[in-house]
């Protein structure tokens, strides 16, 4: 067997554990005679899975009591479009640090009156802008931020001070580490970088801010009928609800959230150390917004760039390239990415200064 280190932004590594696991239960589960893939999303086998998923993802995030979890299709980028149809009733802030958060800016505008609290356009999205720089209304219907920007690797180092009821784009670091799910209305994330395959979008929303959505909402985007249903409105994805079980699994197994969170800054700290001592390779992101999980840095010229794409690739590393938006290099270096990943990528990089400086 020959599995390579795949710093792939999202569908990204999964663990090893819960692939061969999920093999040695792929064609008959628990004594079930069927594959996850092939039974019915109403039979109590089933069922079991997606209680099982949504009580340790409540244990492993804390998640109180007052939250529901919801279990949907269609990506983050139906988020963008669900959360105002779902909570806009007069007007709402947003915060633009990145790609996605612009997305989710331009497709908000679509549904009513949305204020730009403050953009990093300026500095080419490599810095979160600072609690004064953000023009805030606190009688908004909600504020919305993106909290790891995957494509500029960078993220928020401290939550948005507002009264107003927060919600937040966790894609791509849901699951790195703790976070206090109180201090947030609404959570959302697609699985595809840190919990599970894509197909799967998973909703963390406090019960009170569920309410009746705009008249025209498709019923599929309300929360309202999700919430209900307990996500079995229809048919939701069942074969990556039951890899996010073996996800959590895995990391309770690990220690949880805490754990992970050390393995991850021991990880990050290994390349932007490293990155930080050369002379060949600069990091991209602002020192104080430098995100966990992906890590953007650049090679003295763009000829030097796609070497070192090229070669890092021909080594076993693949997916270095960074997002066409950015250019340069991107790790992302997920849960899954194994600390032996890094540290042979950091000697890799190592080795290419040396032979290219
Ligand atoms: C990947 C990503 C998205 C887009 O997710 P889809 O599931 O492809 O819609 C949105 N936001 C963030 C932060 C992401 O990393």
């Amino acid at each position: 067997m020959s599995r390579i280190y795949n710093f792939s932004a999202g569908p990204s590594m999964l663990p090893l554990e819960v692939l061969n696991r999920a093999a040695a239960e792929m064609t008959d589960y628990a004594g079930s005679g069927m594959s996850v893939m092939e039974m019915s999303h109403r039979s109590k086998v089933f069922q079991s899975i997606v209680d099982d998923a949504e009580a340790r993802l409540r244990r492993v995030m804390g998640i109180p009591d007052n939250y529901d979890v919801l279990f949907l299709q269609g990506g983050a980028s139906t988020q963008f479009a669900m959360v105002p149809m779902n909570l806009l009733k007069t007007t709402a802030d947003y915060v633009v640090t990145g790609e996605f958060a612009d997305k989710s800016y331009k497709e908000a505008c679509k549904y009513g009156s949305i204020r730009l609290a403050a953009t990093g356009e300026a500095n080419n999205f490599t810095k979160i802008p600072s609690q004064d720089e953000l023009t805030l209304n606190p009688d908004a219907d909600y504020i919305h931020i993106c909290q790891n920007n995957t494509i500029y690797g960078t993220t928020w180092p401290y939550l948005p001070q507002t009264p107003a009821p927060l919600v937040a784009d966790l894609s791509s670091c849901i699951l790195s580490e703790p976070v206090d799910v109180s201090k947030y209305a609404l959570i959302y994330a697609g699985a595809q970088k840190n919990m599970a395959p894509a197909g799967l979008t998973v909703v963390i929303i406090r019960q009170d801010i569920i309410s009746d959505p705009m008249p025209a909402t498709p019923t599929m985007l309300s929360y309202k009928v999700h919430a209900k249903a307990k996500s079995m409105y229809n048919t939701p994805p069942c074969y990556q609800i039951y890899i996010l079980k073996l996800v959590l699994e895995w990391l309770e197994d690990l220690g949880g959230l805490g754990a992970m969170q050390k393995r991850n800054q021991y990880k990050a700290g290994l390349l932007y150390d490293y990155l930080d001592r050369s002379s060949f390779f600069r990091p991209i992101a602002d020192p104080a917004s430098r995100s966990m999980m992906n890590v953007t840095f650049k090679a003295p010229t763009e000829e030097l760039d796609a070497a070192f794409v090229k070669a890092s690739s021909a080594a076993g590393f693949s997916n270095l390239k960074g997002h066409r938006l950015v250019g340069h290099m991107r790790a992302s270096i997920y849960n899954a990415m194994p600390v032996e990943g890094v540290e042979a990528l950091v000697k890799f990089m190592a080795d290419f200064e040396k032979q290219n400086a």
